[in-house]
């Protein structure tokens, strides 16, 4: 099972580079790197945290 991420900037779907066990997205679209904290899970997700 694969989950896809997302870039957090431009909500394009990011690349999944893996090197000795660290794990980080590529965005091809911003050209840049994404941390695995930074990624969202879905496109429509809203990086500010909801606090109702
Ligand atoms: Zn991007």
């Amino acid at each position: 099972m694969s989950a896809q991420f997302f870039c957090p900037t431009c909500k394009k779907e990011v690349e999944r580079l893996q090197a000795c066990g660290a794990v980080q997205y590529f965005c091809n679209h911003c050209n840049s790197l994404v941390s695995k904290s930074k990624v969202i899970t879905s496109p429509t997700q809203n990086s500010e945290q909801e606090s109702s």
